[in-house]
C-alpha cells in the first residue's frame, strides 16, 4: 500500500444527469495539480457493460482508449485533456467489471460456504476498485460516480462511498454534489427545492454532502446560497455557482474565483497555503478567445449529428488552433450524402479536411470519394486509422487501377483487399477488448513530413482496430507516390501513409486525437491547422 495518506474525493449527481460531472471533475483536478498535488481522476459507469468498447458512439458518444488500452468512457479524455497526464484500465470503473470479478472468484470457490451478496461482496469490489489507484502514490483521487443519485443501477456504489467515508475516518475524504437549479423565466427565479431533495436522497442513504455545486443558467444571489446552505447542512461558501460558460475550458477559471479548491483543501485538512499556478492554462484559453486567423475544416464521419462522437477531435483542434492563434471552424460532413455531384459544393471553402475513425460498411463509398477530391485539389488532409484505410482504397482503385480493390471488413470476396485483417485477429471471436488495443510503436523514417513534424524518430500512438495495410501492395503503392513513412519496427505493420507531391496527404493508423492536452497540442493536429492557414 501507498505510504502517503490519499485523501479520497467522491463526486455525486443529482437532479439530471448531463451536468457536467466529468468535467467540474476535471476542472477540480486541475485546481489541485497546479497546487502541486499528484491527483488523479476516476469514473465509476453504473452500466453493465464491460466496457463502452461496443457502445455504438450514439449511445455513449466517443469511446476513449488510454495507453494501457483500456476502452474507457469519453470523461477519461476530459481528465486526460485538463490534467495533462495518463489514465489507465483503474480510472474506468463498471458494474459489469465488478460483477465479472465478483462471479468469477465465486466461481474459483474464493466464497465457499458463503451467499454471495451486493453487499459486502459487490460493495468490496468497487471499495477496491477505489482504493487500488492509492497504490500508484497519489495525495487525491476523485472518483465521479455516473450517473443521478436516485437511480436504482448507483445505489451500490452510492453505498460503497458510505462504508468508505467511515472506514477512512475523518478529513480523509468528502463528497461533492453536483446539483441543478432550474430557472423559472415566468417568475424569474431560480428555484433551489430539486436540489434540497436530491441531497435529502442522498442523506437517506447515510451520505451528508460536503460541497454543493450548482449547474445553473443565472448567478446565484447571496440569499439562494444561503437558501442552499441552511436547507443542506453546508456552509455558505461550500455552495459553488457553475454558470454556463462558453468553453468549458473556462469552467477551471470560474471555479477558482470561488476559492473551490480552498474549500476542497479546508475539508481535507490539506494545507491551503501553495497558490495555484494557472498561467499556462490562462494563456491557452486567452489565445483561444483572441485568434488571429480563422480556417474552416471538413470532418468527414458517419455519425455527423452528435458532436459527442469525435469528442477527442474536436477538442485536439481546439488545442492545436489555440497554439497558433488560429480559430478552427469544424464542417461536420456527413459521408452517407455524399456523392460525385455534390462533392465541390459540400467542400466548397474549406482549408483541409479529416476522414474520421470507425467500424462498418455505412458511409464509406462517401468518404473514398471524400479522399479522392482531396487528393485531386490537393487539399491538406489527415486520415485517422479508418481514414488511412480509406485513402489506401482509394488510391488503390484510381491510381493502380485495381477497381475492386477494399477492405476485407466490407467485402470478404474482393481479389484486391488492399486492407486486411491483422493475422493475430484472424481466430478472435469475442468483439469486446480484442483490438489492436492502446500504445504501440512506430518508427517515422528520415526524409519524410512525420518525422519533420514530430521531431523525433521514435514515437508511440494509441491505436484501436482490427485491420492493417496490406503490405503484399506496398511495393505497388510506394512506387506511385503513396509511401509508407511509418512502421511498427517489431512487426513491420504499415503506421503512416504520405503521398508525394501533395502539401499535405497524411494518413496514421494510429489515433493521435487521444494524446493531445490543453498543456500538450498533438503536433499532427497543429501541422494540419498550420496547412490550412497556409492553403
Ligand atoms: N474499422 C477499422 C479497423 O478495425 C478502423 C477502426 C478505427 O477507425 N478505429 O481496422
Amino acid at each position: 500500500m501507498s505510504k502517503k495518506n490519499t485523501k479520497y474525493i467522491f463526486v455525486t449527481g443529482g437532479v439530471t444527469s448531463s451536468l457536467g460531472k466529468g468535467i467540474v471533475s476535471a476542472s477540480l483536478g486541475l485546481l489541485l495539480k497546479s497546487r502541486g498535488f499528484n491527483v488523479t481522476i476516476q469514473k465509476l459507469d453504473p452500466y453493465i457493460n464491460i466496457d463502452p468498447g461496443t457502445l455504438n458512439p450514439y449511445e455513449h458518444g466517443e469511446c476513449y482508449v488510454t495507453e494501457d488500452g483500456a476502452e474507457t468512457d469519453l470523461d477519461l479524455g476530459h481528465y486526460e485533456r485538463f490534467l495533462d497526464s495518463a489514465t489507465s484500465q483503474n480510472n474506468n470503473v463498471t458494474t459489469g467489471k465488478i460483477y465479472q470479478t465478483v462471479i468469477e472468484k465465486e466461481r474459483k470457490g474464493d466464497f465457499l460456504g458463503k451467499t454471495v451478496q451486493v453487499i459486502p461482496h459487490i460493495t468490496n469490489e468497487i471499495k477496491r476498485r477505489i482504493k487500488i489507484l492509492a497504490k500508484e502514490n497519489y495525495d487525491i483521487i476523485i472518483t465521479e460516480i455516473g450517473g443521478t443519485v436516485g437511480d436504482i443501477e448507483s445505489l451500490p456504489y452510492i453505498e460503497s462511498v458510505r462504508q468508505l467515508r467511515w472506514e477512512l475516518g475523518e478529513n480523509n475524504s468528502m463528497v461533492i454534489h453536483l446539483t441543478l437549479l432550474p430557472y423559472l423565466a415566468a417568475s424569474g427565479e431560480l428555484k433551489t427545492k430539486p436540489s434540497q431533495h436530491s441531497v435529502r436522497q442522498l442523506m437517506e442513504s447515510g451520505i451528508q454532502a460536503d460541497v454543493l455545486v450548482c449547474r445553473t443558467e443565472h448567478k446565484i444571489t447571496k440569499e439562494i446560497k444561503a437558501k442552499l446552505a441552511q436547507f443542506c447542512n453546508v456552509p455558505a461558501e461550500n455552495v459553488i455557482e457553475s454558470i454556463d460558460v462558453e468553453t468549458i475550458y473556462q469552467v477551471p477559471l470560474e471555479l477558482q474565483k470561488q476559492k473551490f479548491d480552498e474549500v476542497v483543501l479546508k475539508e481535507l485538512a490539506l494545507p491551503v497555503n501553495q497558490e495555484s499556478d494557472l498561467k499556462d492554462w490562462k494563456n491557452f484559453l486567452k489565445k483561444y478567445k483572441n485568434p488571429k486567423k480563422k480556417v474552416e475544416i471538413a470532418l468527414v464521419g458517419k455519425y455527423v449529428s452528435l458532436q459527442d462522437s469525435y469528442k477527442s477531435i474536436a477538442e485536439a483542434f481546439i488545442h492545436a488552433g489555440a497554439s497558433q492563434d488560429t480559430e478552427v471552424k469544424l464542417r461536420w460532413v456527413y459521408s452517407g450524402d455524399l456523392t460525385e455531384e455534390n462533392l465541390s459544393e459540400n467542400f466548397k471553402g474549406i482549408d483541409a479536411m479529416l476522414i474520421a475513425p470507425g467500424f462498418g460498411d455505412r458511409g464509406i463509398e462517401g468518404k473514398i470519394l471524400a479522399a479522392k477530391f482531396a487528393r485531386e485539389n490537393k487539399i491538406p488532409l489527415l486520415g485517422i486509422c479508418l481514414g488511412m484505410q480509406i485513402m489506401t482504397i482509394e488510391f488503390a482503385r484510381n491510381v493502380l487501377g485495381l477497381k475492386d480493390a477494399n477492405s476485407a471488413e466490407f467485402d470478404l470476396t474482393t481479389k484486391n483487399p488492399v486492407i486486411s485483417l491483422m493475422e493475430e485477429q484472424k481466430n478472435v471471436v469475442d468483439k469486446g477488448g480484442t483490438m489492436r488495443l492502446g500504445a504501440w510503436k512506430c518508427q517515422l523514417k528520415p526524409h519524410t513530413k512525420l518525422i519533420e513534424i514530430y521531431g523525433n524518430k521514435n514515437i508511440t500512438e494509441r491505436h484501436r482496430h482490427r485491420y492493417e495495410f496490406n503490405s503484399d501492395y506496398l511495393d505497388d503503392f510506394e512506387k506511385n507516390g503513396l509511401y509508407a513513412s511509418g512502421i511498427n519496427p517489431d512487426t513491420k505493420l504499415v503506421e503512416t501513409l504520405e503521398l508525394k507531391n501533395h502539401p499535405f496527404y497524411i494518413g496514421v493508423q494510429y489515433h493521435p486525437e487521444y494524446k493531445s492536452t490543453v498543456a500538450t497540442p498533438h503536433p499532427l493536429f497543429v501541422a494540419l491547422v498550420k496547412a490550412a492557414a497556409e492553403k
